[in-house]
């Protein structure tokens, strides 16, 4: 049995320079079975229940790679009669791996060959809904803290951008009558129909000019840091995919805020408007 490998060609993330690329071709870089990677790489998977599971990697996806509370996206990636239905996307430094299985038997000849990305247009759409929708919460809180409603010790925490369970984190405590003041705050966001802009800026930019900096600050190629910048509202270190403008978000729902050991979560949803 051979050795268990990663793959240790590059991936280039095309969704942080364009998060609406929804097609693309490149060719594959290497295909192996999912049990042939060491074992804490394997652990980062779940496998579907039909098929045996592969890694595929390319020079360049538009795969949104599982990370930064934003899941994986999914699609299919073809080449001649192949069909690798892509099931679960992750990063593994310097490759991103797809993990999926074939459709019928039929599988790719290997190295080189020329083969079509496709994701799932509405699954990717709704994920930068919802990541974009914790932007405008987090924007709504810096806004309350700015006007003197809200405590100025309260920073941005962590965020999860999952469907149906979505929230973002702060580091200290706001009441629950703040919902509705949050609330009335990001749909002015919303109505502001306010443009999203991806910048690459050097870390000590980053870390002066954007309003939550909580995330870390990672440098993974010269780019520099990736920054979302929401109007004139504020900006953010992300490495998620987003949409164009604030309304696109349709409208954004605080459900529940909670206070637990210091921590603030913010429930949410979107709803279409
Ligand atoms: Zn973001």
């Amino acid at each position: 049995m051979a050795e268990a490998s990663l793959p240790t060609a590059k991936t280039e993330a095309l969704y942080q320079k364009d998060g609406h690329l929804y097609s693309h071709t490149s060719p594959i870089s290497s295909i192996q079975p999912l049990s042939s990677l060491p074992q804490n790489a394997q652990g980062l998977f779940k496998p579907p229940p039909e098929g045996e599971p592969y890694i595929l990697t390319t020079p360049s996806t538009i795969f949104h790679a599982q990370g930064g509370g934003q899941p994986s996206d999914t699609g299919t990636i073809t080449s001649g009669s192949s069909t690798f239905n892509v099931h679960q996307v992750r990063k593994v430094d310097p490759a991103i791996l797809h993990m999926g299985t074939f459709s019928g038997e039929v599988r790719f000849d290997g190295k080189g060959e020329a083969a079509e990305q496709r994701i799932d247009v509405s699954k990717r759409s709704l994920h930068s809904r919802i990541h974009t929708a914790g932007h405008v919460i987090g924007l709504a809180a810096a806004a309350l803290k700015a006007s003197g409603n809200l405590d100025p010790s309260v920073v941005d925490g962590k965020a999860s951008h999952y469907p149906g369970a979505a929230f973002v984190e702060f580091v200290g405590l706001i009441p629950a009558d703040k919902k509705a003041a949050i609330q009335a705050k990001a749909d002015e966001l919303v109505a502001q129909d306010l443009e999203v802009k991806i910048h690459f800026w050097d870390e000590e930019r980053a870390r002066r000019e954007c309003t939550g900096v909580l995330e870390s600050l990672k440098m993974d190629d010269d780019d520099g840091v990736r920054v979302v910048e929401i109007g004139d509202a504020g900006s953010y270190p992300c490495g998620g995919t987003h949409v164009k403008t604030t309304k696109e978000c349709g409208r954004v729902v605080i459900r529940n805020i909670k206070r637990q050991k210091g921590i603030t979560k913010v429930s949410y949803e979107v709803q279409d408007a």
